[in-house]
């Protein structure tokens, strides 16, 4: 049987059963399942998005497309849901970074700044971070007009019926264009180079769709305001005469890709060329037994809330099977 002490740890060595990294819905919900199994987990849950965890929600107003929240939910409102739930449930959580882990010997060992941790298994669930531009006005519009996600605003009030703009030149940028068409008057795409990177059939799509214009050589510089202070276009420049103007948009989505976190596992478990990490296909196992992997940092695709949490509960649902196997 699997820990079912009320110790957190082996009493003689000191060794946890799992170690969880992350706090956005793919670490609380791995966290949710785990604790529930009577698993004790460990939770760090890092600082690194705006000093407060909770992931990549924390940094957007509502949420429309999380099941069971048919009002719709604001990030933080949901994020404070899913930590207490975890908390509820026994998980121990730490406010602090992981600085780096070891996988190459076992058992593993986790240090943060304030601890060194060992343990059988470990969810890696430490999401990913879309690229930003650093425009001037950027922290300003910030979910006010800037996104970094049609799937999740494209059909928010703020942009539906709108004249939209989306930044970059490839699969991301023109999915993002063609996904914003459903819902914006039109969109127009801005490509920093004088061709489309994206795939050819995705560039036959943009070409085709006449509510898409596409800018070459077009450097995005900042956002326009209005008297109420709110976006009324973007500041362009040619990157080949250096001519300014301005386009008239209400909302700037940026497509130029994310970076998964995956740094700390990098040269210990398998990671593909972008950075994501390496899962065996429909589960969470990485390349080192009992290493698992959840959420945005191994899934360039969907990077959604709901498969985030998905995968975290079928990480959490693996490492009780693998401790299992094991004892
Ligand atoms: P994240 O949410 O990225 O969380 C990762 C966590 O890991 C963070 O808490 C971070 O601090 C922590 N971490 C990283 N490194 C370390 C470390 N070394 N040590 C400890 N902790 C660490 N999706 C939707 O479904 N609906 C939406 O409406 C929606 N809106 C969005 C709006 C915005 C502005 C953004 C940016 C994304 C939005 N998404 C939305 C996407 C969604 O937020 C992500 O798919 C989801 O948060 C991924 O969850 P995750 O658990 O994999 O990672």
């Amino acid at each position: 049987e699997v820990r079912a002490s009320s110790s957190s740890t082996s009493p003689a060595k000191n060794i946890e059963n799992v170690v969880i990294i992350g706090s956005g819905p793919a670490g609380y919900t791995a966290a949710i399942y785990s604790a529930r199994a009577n698993l004790k987990p460990l939770v760090f849950e890092g600082y690194q998005v705006g000093g407060v965890p909770g992931g990549q929600l924390m940094t957007t107003t509502e949420v429309e497309n999380f099941p069971g929240f048919p009002d719709g939910i604001t990030g933080p409102d949901l994020m404070d849901r899913m930590r207490r739930q975890a908390e509820r449930w026994g998980a121990e959580l730490f406010q602090e970074d992981v600085e780096s882990i070891d996988v190459k010997s076992r058992p593993f060992t986790v240090q943060s700044s304030e601890r060194k941790v060992k343990c059988h298994s470990v969810i890696y669930a430490t999401g990913a971070t879309a690229k930003r531009l650093r425009l001037p006005r950027e922290d300003e519009f910030w979910s006010r007009g800037i996104s970094a996600c049609a799937i999740c605003d494209g059909a928010s009030p703020l942009f539906k019926g709108q004249v939209l703009a989306v930044v970059g030149g490839g699969d991301t940028a023109t999915e993002e264009a063609i996904y914003l068409t459903k819902y914006a008057r039109h969109v127009h795409l801005l490509v920093r180079r004088d061709q489309l990177k994206a795939s050819k059939a995705m560039q036959d799509r943009v070409y085709t769709n006449p509510n898409i214009t596409v800018h070459f050589n077009t450097e995005t510089m900042d956002i326009v305001s209005n008297t109420k202070g709110q976006m009324s276009g973007i500041l362009l420049r040619k990157a080949d005469t250096g001519e300014e103007s301005v386009l008239e948009a209400k909302g700037l989505f940026y497509g130029i890709g994310h970076s998964p976190n995956s740094q700390l596992l990098e040269g210990q478990v398998e990671l593909d060329r972008s950075g994501y990490v390496l899962v065996e296909e429909g589960t969470a196992k990485t390349s080192v037994e009992g290493v698992f992997a959840a959420g945005d940092v191994q899934d360039h695709e969907w990077r959604q809330a709901v498969t985030a949490a998905g995968s975290g509960c079928v990480a959490a649902l693996s490492v009780e099977r693998y401790l299992v196997s094991k004892d």
